[in-house]
């Protein structure tokens, strides 16, 4: 991308608490994870955006639903996990592809990071993470296709992006995320004001999205298997003494499925 000029990026709404984040400037538009069609179609029309291209960061319905229908639209390249089930798929990709968007003259790094899925993928470029139902604002996605390793691996990588990195996820599920932080780090000062601002932003209609990874390094107990008030809310849970931080994220993973 240009230096020095940012990137647009606007929430589409769909469903009840997913973001179609969508990339664009004065004449183009790309999507990510559009599930539906309808909400980015209107959101394209009343902009006169044209669409450049589709980005998918896993294969769940409510993540590439709308594809087919906006290729009737616009016949653009749709990019997505090279070993997942996804039939709208032009340009399977993995870890170290790039994906350019001429149009928005922005490029992206594509970085395989498994365990909501077999192949989730996240799309890394111009200060911003796509990152699906991997990393969400203040936990994590579930495991469905993965083990606890892969994702906790998969976790890593993505806190290894620089502190000022934007995150960008695919629901908006913040504030359920830390009424369970909160459980497991009730003394974390930080995440009592993430809250009260997360909350005013709810109750005037705004996403709290996108955070950053400084912020989720501070806050999110599955970014932080390794501190001491965590290690304890882990063992308080399982009864048992670990410190291993996949154990760690397992057993707080499988905390929060009951919470
Ligand atoms: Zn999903």
């Amino acid at each position: 991308m240009l230096q020095g000029v940012p990137l647009s990026v606007v929430p589409v709404a769909a469903f009840k608490d997913n973001y179609v984040w969508t990339l664009r400037n004065e004449t183009h538009a790309a999507v990510v994870d559009p599930g539906e069609a309808r909400p980015v179609l209107d959101y394209l029309a009343r902009e006169k955006l044209e669409l450049a291209a589709i980005l998918a960061t896993h294969h769940h319905p409510d993540h590439v639903g709308g594809i087919a229908e906006l290729l009737q639209k616009f016949r653009v390249p749709v990019y997505g996990p090279k070993n997942e089930p996804i039939a709208t798929l032009t340009r399977p990709v993995s870890e170290g592809d790039t994906v350019s968007v001429a149009q928005l003259g922005v490029a992206f790094s594509v970085l395989d990071i498994p365990g909501h899925t077999r192949a989730h993928i996240a799309y890394y470029g111009a200060g911003a993470l796509f990152c699906g139902d991997t990393l969400f604002a203040c936990g994590c996605g579930r495991l469905f296709e993965g083990t606890a390793e892969q994702m906790y691996a998969s976790l890593k990588k993505l806190a290894a992006l620089p502190d000022d990195t934007k995150v960008y996820c695919g629901h908006e599920y913040t504030l359920a995320n830390i009424g369970f932080a909160k459980a497991v780090e009730p003394g974390n000062a930080a995440l009592q004001a993430r809250e009260a601002r997360d909350r005013q932003l709810r109750q005037s209609g705004r996403p709290t999205l996108p955070s950053t990874l400084r912020e989720e390094k501070a806050t999110n107990p599955f970014l932080r298997c390794l501190e001491p008030a965590v290690v304890e809310s882990a063992n308080k849970y399982l009864g048992a003494r670990i410190a291993d931080p996949v154990r760690v994220f397992a057993a707080i993973r499988d905390w929060k499925n009951r919470f």
